[in-house]
């Protein structure tokens, strides 16, 4: 995609410093972490979303985060990963893409939020619902 920073750094087009490569996924280092050996992985193929990935890709970006987060483990044995889609997700750049934040006690990266609790009818209803989702 032509206006794409995700896409231009997969074409060499700008730089970033890339820790993983193969033919269907990139991971390179985030211009801005959050925490030292903050990464990013990325299909190379321009995706939006999460959900708009044929099955191929996302499985083979699955197989790259867990390469990934297996280097990333014996920088940091703890770490979160990421996805944000859509704005008010918090997704910024529209290219697919996974952070690995590596984590330590006392980082001071806050992800945790409060919790509804729903009642039983509800759960049922919410189950029901997203069953029925997919199977379309
Ligand atoms: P989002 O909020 O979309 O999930 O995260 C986008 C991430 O991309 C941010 O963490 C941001 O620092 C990173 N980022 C944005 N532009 C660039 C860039 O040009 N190069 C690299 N390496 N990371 C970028
Ligand atoms: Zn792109």
């Amino acid at each position: 995609m032509q206006d794409c920073i995700f896409c231009k750094i997969v074409a060499r087009k700008i730089p970033a410093h890339v820790v993983y490569e193969d033919l269907s996924t990139l991971a390179f280092l985030d211009i801005a972490p959050a925490s030292e050996g903050h990464c990013l992985v990325i299909p190379k193929k321009h995706y939006a979303k999460l959900h708009e990935m044929s099955s191929k890709d996302a499985a083979s970006l699955g197989s790259s985060l867990a390469k990934v987060a297996a280097a990333i483990s014996k920088l940091s044995p703890n770490y979160n990963l990421l996805q944000n889609n859509g704005e008010a997700a918090g997704q910024v750049v529209n290219h697919v893409h996974f952070h690995i934040t590596p984590r330590s006690q006392q980082d001071g990266i806050f992800f945790k939020t409060s919790r509804k609790q729903l009642s039983e009818a509800e759960m049922q209803g919410l189950t029901k619902k997203i069953k029925t989702l997919l199977k379309h």
